[in-house]
């Protein structure tokens, strides 16, 4: 028995979806490098894009997506009184995602916009530590197959893992990019948590802050980052807003 309070191997793992568009359980999926090394190590008896066993004995359960609707309130729930662990599985999870940006629409309006007015269940998107307890969150949209297989593969075998404290700024300087804030852009790698190995401004495309905020920034020194480069506090704020990861970070600053 671990301190985690499961046996060492194989780890029961349960892998459960809400509103979410189940990327971020494809992305570890599709691994078939490491896929069979990493099933080796733990005991699927759930997971859809896996496998067709359904068993509700399980120690980590991975959940993936926001909560939009009452009866995911209850499906959670029952779900977090079984694990041992819960782990929050990617951006739509750990901060509410894309999801949110209805949050912002008036209801009658969401309806109007997404479902052409037909009536639909729905409530603002939720992110799982709002409903219940949760041990470890898993940032991305969608997640690092690398992290996720090194941070289960850590719970495993008995470490509490860790993930990068530092900003994207740092990884991307490591691959020696243009900064885009040199190309007239706002990009929220100076504030967001490093670990994607700084995938978007490789790309030339700014970071939208997938990841959450970073442990270690200056928000305010951002904040004249984006002054100092006369760029549209309008558009700060839609970048902001996107994933809903700087919520907290955000209303700081402006009050
Ligand atoms: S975090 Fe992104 S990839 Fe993962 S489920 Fe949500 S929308 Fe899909
Ligand atoms: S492009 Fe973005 S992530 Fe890269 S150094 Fe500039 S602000 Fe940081
Ligand atoms: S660069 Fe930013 S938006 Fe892109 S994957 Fe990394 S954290 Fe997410």
């Amino acid at each position: 028995m671990n301190h985690l309070g499961f046996e060492r191997k194989p780890v029961k793992i349960g892998s459960f979806d809400f509103t979410c568009c189940e990327g971020c359980q494809l992305q570890l999926a599709n691994r078939e490098s490491s896929l069979p090394d990493f099933l080796a190590l733990i005991d699927v008896r759930n997971f859809r894009e896996i496998s067709s066993e359904r068993h509700d004995d399980y120690d980590i359960a991975l959940i993936e997506g926001s909560i939009t609707r009452s009866d995911e309130i209850e499906r959670l729930k029952a779900i977090r009184r079984q694990a041992k662990v819960l782990v929050a599985f990617g951006t739509c999870a750990c901060f509410g995602g894309v999801n949110s940006q209805k949050n912002r629409l008036p209801e009658k309006e969401a309806e109007q916009v997404v479902y052409d007015g037909r009536p639909v269940e729905t409530m603002p998107s939720t992110r799982i530590a709002d409903i219940v307890r949760v041990d470890f969150s898993i940032p991305g949209c969608p997640v690092s197959k690398d992290e996720v297989e090194r941070i289960v593969v850590s719970l495993v075998n008995r470490s509490m893992p860790n993930l990068p404290k530092y900003p994207v700024c740092v990884e991307c300087k490591q691959r020696l990019n243009t900064c885009l804030f040199d190309l007239g852009e706002i990009c929220l790698g100076p504030i967001t948590r490093a670990g994607c190995d700084a995938v978007c401004p490789s790309g030339k495309t700014a970071c939208l802050g997938c990841r959450g905020p970073a442990e270690e920034i200056n928000f305010p020194a951002f904040m004249e980052l984006v002054r100092e480069h006369g760029l549209s506090p309008v558009d700060l704020t839609e970048k902001l807003g996107f994933y809903n990861a700087f919520e907290h970070i955000h209303r700081t600053d402006e009050t």
